[in-house]
Formats: structure tokens, C-alpha cells, sequence
């Protein structure tokens, strides 16, 4: 099956949008977040669940497996996950200085600190990039005072 690149890009678009909003999302109004909600509510219609029942070491197990049919559902249903609040990573969605792509901030806690990159790799990218950016100025500032 050829994939549709067309289709597939209004689907990433679609997820950078959400991201966006989760990651400000204190600051949205109340109707953004309900709109939020409803455009991801109506991407789990792809979502198929069936129950399992089984019974060992005495007790009965009940589980539900899900089924995500297409990327929609897929994103859909890993949109919800961060915007459920019994999950607690909502206010855990950050957006890396360096690359603007988001992540997860998993370390951050009580009395840790925010992380501001995807990586230790991208961190020092961008603290070198502003480093020499700063050199640059002040050899500039030189140059014009030398004239
Ligand atoms: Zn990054």
C-alpha cells in the first residue's frame, strides 16, 4: 500500500497543533480546551477495544486490549493519554529550545528542575550556539571601537 503523503501531513500538522496547546495549556482559554478535547475525542472512533477474561492463581482477570486502526487513532489515542488527567503528565509537555520539538519531561518533580531540552545533546547545542553568538557581538563592538 503506497502511503498518502498528503493525508499524512495534515495528520502531523493535526498533532503539532495539539502539542502546541497541550504545551500551553493553563494558559487556553476554557472553549480552547473543550475544542481541544473534542477534535481528539472524535480521532479514538478508530480505536476498537476488546475484553479479555481469564482465570489463574485463583483470581479472575479482566483486560481490555486496544486495537488503533490507522495513524489517526494512534495519535488520537496518544494525545489522550497526555491530556488525561489522571495521568499526570499535562503539565510534563515541553518544547526543546533547540530542535522545537516536544517531549516529555519525565525528571521533573517537586524540587527538580524544569528541563528545557529533548537532550544533554541539544542543551549544549544551544548554550554553544548562544556562547558564540555572544563573541561574536562583543568582537564586533571591538571592531566598531577600533574605527
Ligand atoms: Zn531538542
Amino acid at each position: 500500500m503506497k502511503a498518502d503523503n498528503g493525508r499524512l501531513k495534515v495528520n502531523q500538522s493535526e498533532l503539532i497543533g495539539w502539542l502546541d496547546q497541550i504545551h500551553r495549556f493553563n494558559r487556553l482559554k476554557a472553549k480552547e480546551k473543550r475544542h481541544l478535547e473534542s477534535e481528539v475525542a472524535a480521532r479514538l472512533g478508530n480505536v476498537e477495544t476488546r475484553g479479555i477474561v481469564s482465570f489463574h492463581e485463583g483470581r479472575l482477570h479482566r483486560q481490555l486490549e486496544y486495537h488503533l486502526l490507522g495513524v489517526e487513532a494512534c495519535y488520537g489515542y496518544a494525545t489522550g493519554l497526555l491530556l488525561d488527567e489522571s495521568n499526570g503528565l499535562l503539565n510534563r509537555v515541553r518544547k526543546c529550545r533547540e530542535c522545537e520539538k516536544y517531549f516529555v519531561d519525565f525528571s521533573s518533580g517537586r524540587g527538580k528542575k524544569r528541563m528545557l531540552y529533548c537532550s544533554p545533546e541539544h542543551a549544549n547545542a544551544y548554550r554553544q550556539r548562544r556562547y558564540r553568538a555572544e563573541k561574536r557581538k562583543e568582537r564586533s563592538k571591538h571592531n566598531v571601537a577600533a574605527k
